[in-house]
């Protein structure tokens, strides 16, 4: 298993209720409900964060499929929308999709686009089978840590944030082996392979200490 993100994108909030700060790999930005749901609006709720992600991945493969095409189709626009309904008390959640050419297509190339469109990586998600699974850890959790020490290195292990991932285990398997009594042997690898694996570590469970610095 493999996360799509060396970095998970990251919210935090204080008590202004409900301003979000969201961190991601190359930045942040605000989040917040409409003054109607108690917040000020000063930046685009959930919702809208989801019909986002499915718009620019929209365009983003059109653009991509386009190119590689070598069609000349320039400026195009998607509008998003959704409405849920109740139904045999089940919430249903319908998102439409309107994409509009601003250069001329022909027929041919409109519904091989809507295709594209209908198949793009973000809809696959918002159609396929979805699990959302929820962890959680208060500052009590991080007190407990285990060290793994060498001339080189330190690797600390907070086994409470230790929760959901392979990660170290398949990129690193000679240092990090759930069989293996203890299971971490920081002689498996270089203090630079090992360092390297750790940052990958998307928990936070995992850090380390260099005690020397090593050559690459
Ligand atoms: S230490 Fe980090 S990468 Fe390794 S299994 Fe735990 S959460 Fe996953």
């Amino acid at each position: 298993m493999e996360y799509l993100f060396d970095k998970p994108v990251q919210g935090s909030i204080g008590v202004q209720p409900y301003k979000i700060t969201i961190a991601w790999r190359n930045g942040s930005f605000v989040s917040d409900e409409p003054v109607k749901s108690g917040g000020q609006d000063l930046g685009p709720d959930p919702y809208t964060l989801l019909l986002s992600s499915l718009a620019s991945c929209t365009l983003a493969t059109l653009r991509m499929y386009i190119d590689r095409k070598d069609w000349k189709i320039a400026d195009m626009e998607v509008n998003v929308n959704m409405y849920q309904t109740i139904l045999s008390g089940n919430m249903e959640t319908t998102i439409d999709r309107d994409i509009k050419f601003i250069s001329p297509v022909t027929e041919e190339q409109r519904k091989r686009l809507n295709n594209i469109a209908a198949n793009c990586p973000v809809s696959k998600i918002l159609q396929g089978d979805i699990k959302v699974r929820t962890f959680t850890q208060s500052d009590a959790d991080i007190e407990k840590k285990l060290k793994y020490a060498n001339d080189d290195i330190a690797v600390v292990w907070k086994p409470e944030l230790c929760k959901h991932s392979a990660r170290c285990v398949s990129g690193l398997p000679k240092v990090f082996d759930v069989n293996a009594k203890p299971w971490i042997n920081v002689d498996g690898a270089n203090a630079d392979k090992i360092a390297e694996q750790v940052s990958k570590c998307p928990t936070g469970a995992l850090s380390y200490e260099v005690i020397k610095e090593t050559g690459k």
